[in-house]
């Protein structure tokens, strides 16, 4: 990750850890209503890098440190009644060249040992049956989506592994284009060569996911990876973080005829909590500083390496989060926005939550600073003159049907054909 390049990557994604704790939003405060519905809802987020702390800073999921800025721990998830987080298995494409597998294994393993830690208050989760008993016996459900179809080193067989070791999504690309599919990441970049979406492999990915019973994830991809998954999958689609492009011009948000054809396939789109896709002048700031921000970076990291130093994705995230806190953070509004927006245009049962915890340098909405507070989207929610009954969808709900769709295509194809692909 030391290209300006990737460092543009980055913003738009995947980053470890630390900031200052903000304070609260005081304007949303929480009614008895409003934490019933929330309280009797699963809540599933689809999107925490959690993995990269695990991994890399050793951090500890039950740490009931005050002072640690993470969005993610055991006690904010109960705070917060967060039933299910998918963690994100996120392999850096440049730092990781040559070994995406095994990093990628790495990160598998750094979510098993934290269950292994605390089996009283966390279950490794593989199904919509597991996320079910997890809430009955009043765990966090932790389940995995890789987020980058590069893991796979282009082998169908080592997807297959991932699968067995309970991956439960991919995204078929992340920011870097891999060499099947095409990403919204480097799309207009001449130097990266580009397939038109999926290549005849990538479909056939695509298909072999629905097989194993893999959910499809269309976050991150280019538009033409995007039409080309929803025209071949036998199976509904997620976005696993991706907010409104309507709203907020970010390539990596979907438009409209997108949002209408997951609801047509019977998918779901789960709104990232990141500013910088879900608020328009959050973003224009952040593009404005992108410059000064990059010659920071790289003027660090240059540092590092003439002191012998490896610069590690931590230290080039502590620069970027002091960058992310210049910029002030939008209401809570900019993110009920998109789920709203999302909801009206794809319709209620086709929205969800995909915050991205831990993976936006501490750039999410005022009021939003840790799992604990996903009971004030209820309330916003509640404010707008939703139901509990479509809060509840939006919350979980939406995200259950979805998987357990995925369970039945690939009971299907199984039973219909029981031999894998070469
Ligand atoms: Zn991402």
């Amino acid at each position: 990750m030391t290209s300006k390049l990737w460092f543009v990557f980055a913003l738009i994604c995947s980053l470890a850890t630390v900031q200052a704790p903000k304070p609260s939003d005081p304007g949303v405060t929480v009614s008895a209503r409003a934490r019933q519905i929330h309280d009797s809802a699963i809540v599933v987020d689809t999107h925490a890098d959690t993995p990269q702390r695990f991994l890399d800073e050793d951090f500890d999921i039950g740490s009931m440190d005050a002072k640690d800025i993470g969005h993610i721990s055991l006690d904010k998830a109960r705070r917060g009644n967060l039933g299910a987080e998918f963690f994100s298995i996120w392999v850096e494409p440049v730092t990781n060249q040559g070994h995406y597998a095994r990093h990628t294994f790495d990160l598998i393993d750094s979510v098993y040992e934290q269950a292994a830690r605390h089996p009283d208050r966390m279950m490794m989760a593989f199904s919509v049956a597991d996320i079910e008993r997890a809430h009955r016996e009043h765990k966090l459900a932790a389940l995995m989506g890789i987020e980058g179809g590069h893991s796979i080193e282009n082998d169908i067989h080592l997807l297959r592994d991932y699968y067995r070791l309970g991956v439960r999504y991919m995204t078929l690309s992340w920011s870097n284009t891999n060499e099947w599919a095409d990403s919204s990441g480097d799309i207009d970049d001449a130097k990266v060569q580009h397939h038109n979406g999926l290549t005849d492999f990538g479909k056939q990915v695509v298909l072999e996911m629905n097989r194993l019973g893999m959910m499809v994830d269309i976050s991150h991809v280019a538009d033409k990876t995007f039409w080309d998954a929803i025209a071949t999958t036998k199976a509904p689609v997620i976005a696993s973080h991706s907010s409104s492009r309507a709203l907020v011009d970010a390539p990596r948000n979907m438009t409209d005829d997108m949002l209408r054809a997951v609801a047509k396939n019977g998918g779901v789109v789960q709104v990232n909590f990141f500013n910088g896709f879900d608020d328009a002048d959050f973003r224009k700031a952040m593009e404005a500083q992108t410059k000064d921000q990059a010659a920071a970076v790289q003027k660090y990291v240059e540092q590092l390496k003439a002191e012998g130093k490896t610069v590690s994705y931590v230290d080039e995230d502590r620069i970027e989060r002091e960058w992310m806190a210049k910029i002030p953070r939008p209401p809570l509004k900019s993110l009920i926005d998109h789920i709203d927006h999302i909801a009206k245009v794809a319709g209620i049962d086709h929205v969800g939550l995909g915050s991205d915890f831990d993976g936006v340098s501490g750039a999410t909405p005022q009021g939003i600073d840790s799992a604990a507070d996903l009971p004030k989207i209820t309330q916003a929610l509640l404010d707008r003159g939703y139901s509990a009954r479509d809060i509840k969808k939006i919350l979980g709900e939406n995200l259950l049907r979805v998987f357990g769709e995925v369970e039945r295509v690939s009971r299907e194809m199984q039973a219909a054909s029981p031999k894998s692909a070469p």
